[in-house]
């Protein structure tokens, strides 16, 4: 009876850690990493100063193009992605970059709602989007991060254009960090990594950061198997 009893008191220890880590990770001081003002992780109005994705862009792509036919680059021509359209208010250098690392690596995920609003903010008014979905981390990556970047810029995205969110997509196996492969590598690595449940309707999908796309390909062909009508793809930033 005695043991019983012993065994079913609660571990303060424990409990107080835990309550002293929430306490400290809501209290901790913000600072903006623009204008490194207190308050904020980083300020919406100083999203404005972290470098443009602008000059002359693939209508289908987002990759900066010297001659456009009708829109399009030479390569979205002879083979186009499985998504509609591609746009990232960013591209992936400067605070821009810092930003991402930082939400990413640096567990600054306050980061994510400014740069998920200023991603919504780049979504073409032609776009018919019925719903959001992100890009997931397969699981063993999100438990160790604690969280899953794409989707809580998903989440700021959906809020800003007052669309559902939906969590369809999902991860059907591991797959190497895209950042250490070539172009032909990427495409490989990705291939089949995704699988989504039945969606229908314009479905937005979001991620982080895209190179050649071929993560947003992949995932915007599980959408398409799965029943939507439509996938446009959004990011922060590109890296040209
Ligand atoms: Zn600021
Ligand atoms: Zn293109």
């Amino acid at each position: 009876m005695w043991s019983k009893v012993a065994h079913a008191r609660p571990d303060w220890g424990r409990a107080r850690a835990a309550l002293r880590t929430a306490l400290w990770d809501g209290l901790a001081p913000q600072r903006c990493l623009v204008c490194g003002a207190f308050g904020a992780a980083l300020h919406e109005a100083c999203t404005s100063a972290l470098p443009a994705a602008g000059g002359r862009r693939c209508d289908r792509c987002w990759a900066p193009a010297v001659r456009l036919e009708a829109g399009t680059c030479a390569r979205c021509a002879l083979a186009p992605p499985a998504f509609a359209a591609l746009r990232t208010p960013f591209v992936y250098a400067g605070a821009a970059r810092a930003a991402v690392l930082e939400a990413k690596f640096a567990g600054r995920s306050a980061l994510l709602g400014p740069l998920g609003v200023a991603a919504a903010r780049a979504v073409p008014r032609g776009w018919a989007v019925e719903a959001v979905a992100w890009v997931p981390l397969h699981g063993r990556r999100r438990r160790t991060r604690g969280y899953d970047q794409a989707g809580l810029l998903a989440r700021a995205v959906a809020a800003e254009l007052g669309v559902p969110l939906v969590g369809v997509l999902r991860r059907t196996r591991g797959t190497a960090p895209q950042a250490r492969l070539d172009a032909e590598r990427r495409r490989a690595n990705v291939v089949g990594a995704f699988a989504a449940e039945r969606v229908g309707g314009g479905v937005l999908l979001v991620d982080d950061v895209t190179t050649t796309g071929s993560t947003l390909d992949a995932a915007a062909r599980a959408l398409l198997a799965a029943g939507a009508a439509q996938v446009f793809a959004l990011a922060v930033a590109r890296e040209d």
